[in-house]
């Protein structure tokens, strides 16, 4: 790892440590339905504690408008990180120091006053209206108020605001150090794997799929460059279909991505590269699946929607994959939240598992919908990795490497 980790800080008692955390956890009317994000954190916060830092943890929760008073205000209390503070107090078996403000005497005080080992957190970050914009203002109080700096929210790693860049930077600029925490760390070595590919790590295969070509333009572009095999499956095979003129019938597809899906399958047809599915689990009706069949070939008839990978195509991939040394998913194969359209997506799960336990093949899923596809159906744990940033890791992928939460922190 070129950049500095937490490992690499040395002399931390006493010192405050500002963690950008990503908290951003689902809420509904104030209950958490899912702590992952929070549990995924704890590794670098008691690190930090048993290190004798003084520790401030600061992230962002949801999204607040700041341009509509009203709901600005709804916004906030949808998202205020005091449904947060009790979860991480559990979590962490003991008292934190909660501060429902993002600046101001209160919180410089509280922070003044932490003691070695304990964790103070703050109000969401984006109470702060500058903090979205990387408002240099708001930068240079936090940063005054910190000795260091440790970048832990892989998810919001893709964005240069106030709390993932100007802090950071300005404390650079004071000769203080900065860090990724031990989460953004096995993010990058993950991920990398998948940008600094080598012989030794080839075969690469990608594997896409998932909504919509639109989203992921530039990460189709950039895997069928550096990818030995790029296997398409998801809503998006139509898109490619039907720019290359088969038959969709009611299949969604994108018609301002048609111009796009020819290109990618005329650059990477010159390479052998492209791989489109085979055969589909076709419906009547995506919402109301009455007759529901397997079709013959890759064409779909007329009053039927492609809604999954056929057997065929399960098998043709898995034959594919075998060779690989390096996977990357992103997108389930079809609408794998209906069982009768979640083989494909299981299938993939199932192989990629089961390769990586028998060869060792490094495999990772980038894509939010993709690593809950793999947790629901059981399969999360035999990942090389999963990572938890969806738009995050598919920048990473398409930057080659950077990110500006990343490229921020200090070089060792
Ligand atoms: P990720 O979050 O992993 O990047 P996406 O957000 O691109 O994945 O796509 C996930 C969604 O794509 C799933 O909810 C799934 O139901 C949907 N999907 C996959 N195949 C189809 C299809 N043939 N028709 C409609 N939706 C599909
Ligand atoms: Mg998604």
């Amino acid at each position: 790892m070129s950049k500095m980790t937490i490992t690499d800080l040395s002399n931390l008692e006493g010192k405050v440590v500002f963690v950008r955390v990503d908290f951003n956890v689902p809420l509904k009317n104030g209950e958490i339905s899912d702590d992952n994000r929070i549990v995924a954190a704890l590794p670098t916060i008691n690190y930090l504690k048993n290190q004798g830092a003084r520790v401030v943890l600061f992230s962002h929760l949801g999204k607040v408008d700041h341009k509509d008073s009203e709901k600005c205000a709804a916004d906030k209390a949808k998202n205020d990180m005091k449904f947060v503070a009790p979860r991480l107090a559990a979590l962490l078996n003991e008292e934190i120091v909660y501060i429902d403000e993002t600046r101001g005497d209160k919180l410089t005080n509280a922070v003044k006053n932490l003691k070695n080992g304990q964790v103070l957190l703050m109000q969401n970050t984006r109470y702060e209206k500058g903090e979205s914009k990387n408002d240099p203002e708001l930068s240079a109080y936090w940063a005054s108020l910190a000795d260091a700096f440790v970048m832990d929210a892989f998810g919001s790693a893709h964005r240069a605001h106030a709390s993932t860049y100007g802090v950071p930077e300005l404390l650079n600029k004071e000769g203080k150090p900065t860090a990724l925490g031990f989460l953004m760390q096995k993010e990058v070595e993950g991920l990398n794997r998948c940008v600094d590919i080598t012989d030794d790590n080839r075969p690469f295969v990608a594997i896409l799929g998932g909504a919509k070509v639109s989203d992921k333009i530039l990460v189709v572009e950039k895997l069928i460059e550096k990818a030995d095999k790029v296997i398409i499956g998801g809503a998006i095979t139509c898109t490619f279909l039907k720019a290359l003129g088969y038959p969709v019938g009611n299949s969604r597809y994108e018609a301002d991505q048609l111009d796009f899906a020819l290109k990618c399958v005329e650059e990477a047809k010159a390479k052998n590269k492209l791989v489109l599915p085979i055969d589909h689990v076709i419906a009547n009706d995506f919402a109301m699946p009455i007759d529901v069949r397997v079709t013959d070939g890759v064409v779909i008839p007329d009053g039927f929607e492609r809604l999954d990978i056929g057997p065929r195509t399960r098998e043709y991939y898995a034959k594919i994959l075998a060779n690989a040394k390096t996977v990357f998913w992103n997108g389930p194969m079809g609408v794998f939240e209906n069982p009768l359209f979640a083989d494909g997506t299981i299938s993939i799960c199932e192989t990629l598992t089961k390769l990586t336990k028998e060869k060792g093949t490094f495999t990772v899923i980038g894509g939010g919908d993709s690593a809950a596809a793999a947790a629901q159906f059981g399969y999360k744990e035999g990942f090389s990795h999963v990572s938890t940033g969806g738009g995050a890791s598919l920048e990473l992928i398409q930057n080659d490497g950077h990110l500006p939460g990343i490229d921020v922190i200090a070089d060792k």
